[in-house]
């Protein structure tokens, strides 16, 4: 009730997943939090696919039975029309070998996000729906407090105040839009339109819940095969689309970009639309700060990629984990200190935000085909400012090594420029280090980077651990794998020879092959002069 709500130690602005996940991490190590919703759950959201990762995530908060018992549909795959030929072909996840789990899920949000939150719940967290924040302060220093101002349903205001703030509300970003400026991706200004089937045609045995994604000449659709026969179906288009087409209407532009999809129309033969449709920009967007003193940013509050590689609900969950691991080992242990743990944070999401941006990029440049599309042409540079995009992606293979018949599978079948295709296929053959790098060539530790005392989750705190800062800003942790290189390269052999000396060390030759490929993607080993 308005008026009765008093101290937190942590309040939580907005109860999706982001929100859901930071408050029952928070909750489960003994923090008093306070979950304010503006909504009433079940309410609907957009984001159903999701990625296999997502399931470790909720297998933490113990949700990952439920999402089994209530039968929601498991995605071992994707199936693509995309690249240089109408073929289709599928990834799956089961050759993504490092993966914990080799399926997703396609929910449907509304029960799905109201799980979630009733999970909080039952973790002890105290939700407010029918709560919308509409004002807060920030603590004055370190030991102050934060308040929040909320308007209830019957329009009543309240105020709570707690030592830390999570902004999870969603492309709203209630405290980064105030404090923070907003970064738009001018290569990733997309709008979506879509609505909902039955009776579409699945493929057979266990593609059936796989996603599809095929392309057309203005975008590209998705077809997500959700419970009870629905079936998502939405086109991913430049915004200038809805200028363009105002006058026909999106119902005109719809209708017409499905029959310009024959793989597409032949799947929706004898299929009826269940509901209107629905049109959402999804510019892609990043805070300059996603974190200062007394808040952390979480999910859409802080950025948003694409929809093409279902990223967003993975990113409010694993950023959910991180803040509230952050704001636990502060609370905790206030003399690791303030702005370690904030730099931590801001590093760990940024890091993960970038590899899958890089991925999205990659995606769309290698759909080469459509010269003439405002669309393809514009999202097929592969020249992304700010962004050295072979180094982006061969960062991106550095840190899944061990998905490389994934990654094998995607350059069989797009247009990427030769030299970029060579080097990651050498990479993968175990041929070459990285970019112009000759294996042969003996590598020396440079001096271009420096070493840091950093933090490292560790349950649902962060340790102490040591970190290597590149001159480019990136951070990595220094494993003990990761210092034993750098010791062995003395100047006397090439990656190859240092592969062999670290598998006679005693390493996997993969994750060796992995390894010394970071440490000279990231220029820590150079070629000696
Ligand atoms: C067209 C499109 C397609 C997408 N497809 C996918 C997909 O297939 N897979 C995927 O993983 N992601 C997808 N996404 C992204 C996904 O929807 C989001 O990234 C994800 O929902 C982010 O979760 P969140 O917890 O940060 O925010 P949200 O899920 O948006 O939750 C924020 C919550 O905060 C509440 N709130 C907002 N303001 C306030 C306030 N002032 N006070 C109190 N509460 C407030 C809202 O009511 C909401 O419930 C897609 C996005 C778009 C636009």
């Amino acid at each position: 009730m308005p008026g009765e709500l008093d101290s937190y130690d942590v309040i939580v602005i907005g109860g999706g997943p982001g929100g859901a996940m930071a408050s029952t991490v928070l909750a489960d190590s003994g923090k008093r939090v306070l979950v304010l919703e503006a909504a009433r759950f079940p309410r609907y959201h957009i984001g159903e696919s999701l990625l296999s990762g997502t399931a470790d995530l909720m297998a933490r908060i113990g949700v990952l039975d439920r999402v089994e018992r209530d039968g929601y549909i498991k995605k071992h795959g994707v199936q693509w029309v995309w690249g240089d030929s109408r073929e289709p072909w599928t990834v799956y996840f089961k050759d993504a070998l490092a993966m914990p789990y080799d399926y997703g899920y396609q929910v449907e949000r509304g029960p799905f996000d109201k799980m979630l939150l009733d999970n909080a719940r039952e973790h002890g967290v105290d939700v407010r729906e029918e709560h919308r924040v509409v004002d807060f302060t920030l603590p004055a220093d370190a030991a102050g407090t934060g308040t929040v101002t909320y308007r209830d349903a019957a329009g009543r205001t309240g105020t709570a105040e707690a030592r830390w703030i999570v902004d999870a509300s969603g492309q709203g970003g209630t405290v980064t839009r105030r404090l923070h400026s907003q970064g738009w991706d001018p290569y990733l200004k997309n709008l979506a339109v879509w609505s909902y089937w039955k009776g579409a045609t699945r493929p057979p045995g266990v593609d059936a819940g796989n996603t599809f994604l095929p392309t057309f000449d203005e975008g590209w659709w998705w077809f997500i095969p959700l419970r009870d026969d629905v079936t998502s179906i939405g086109a991913v288009v430049d915004s200038s689309v809805l200028v363009k087409h105002r006058a026909d209407g999106m119902e005109a532009y719809y209708t017409a970009a499905l029959e310009r999809t024959p793989e597409l129309a032949e799947r929706l033969a004898g299929a009826r639309r269940v509901e209107g449709l629905r049109v959402a920009r999804d510019w892609s967007y990043v805070y300059d700060r996603f974190a200062g003193d007394g808040y952390v940013a979480c999910g859409d509050a802080a950025c948003f990629i694409d929809p093409l590689f279902s990223t967003g609900v993975h990113l409010a969950m694993l950023s959910g984990f991180l803040a509230a691991v952050s704001v636990n080992t502060e609370l905790d242990h206030p003399e690791v200190g303030r702005a370690r743990v904030l730099d931590f944070y801001e590093n760990a999401y940024r890091k993960e935000f970038a590899r899958l941006r890089a991925q999205v990029y990659f995606l769309y440049g290698g759909h080469g085909t459509n010269k003439d599309s405002y669309f393809w042409h514009a999202r097929s540079q592969f020249d992304v400012p700010g962004i050295d995009p072979q180094q982006a992606f061969i960062s991106l293979i550095a840190g899944a090594f061990a998905h490389r018949s994934w990654y094998s599978r995607y350059l069989r079948q797009l247009d990427v420029p030769g030299q970029l295709r060579d080097t990651i296929e050498q990479i993968f053959d175990g041929k070459s280090t990285g970019v112009g790098v000759d294996p042969q060539r003996p590598l020396v530790r440079s001096d271009g980077f420096t070493v840091v005392e950093d933090l490292a989750v560790d349950g649902a705190h962060l340790r102490p651990a040591r970190s290597i800062r590149t001159a480019g800003g990136a951070s990595l942790a220094l494993s003990p794998p990761l210092e034993r290189l750098l010791e062995l390269a003395d100047g006397t052999g090439g990656s190859v020879d240092l592969v062999d000396r670290l598998v006679t060390g005693g390493a996997g030759r993969e994750g060796a092959q992995s390894l010394v490929h970071e440490a000279v993607s990231y220029g820590l080993l150079v070629p000696a002069t």
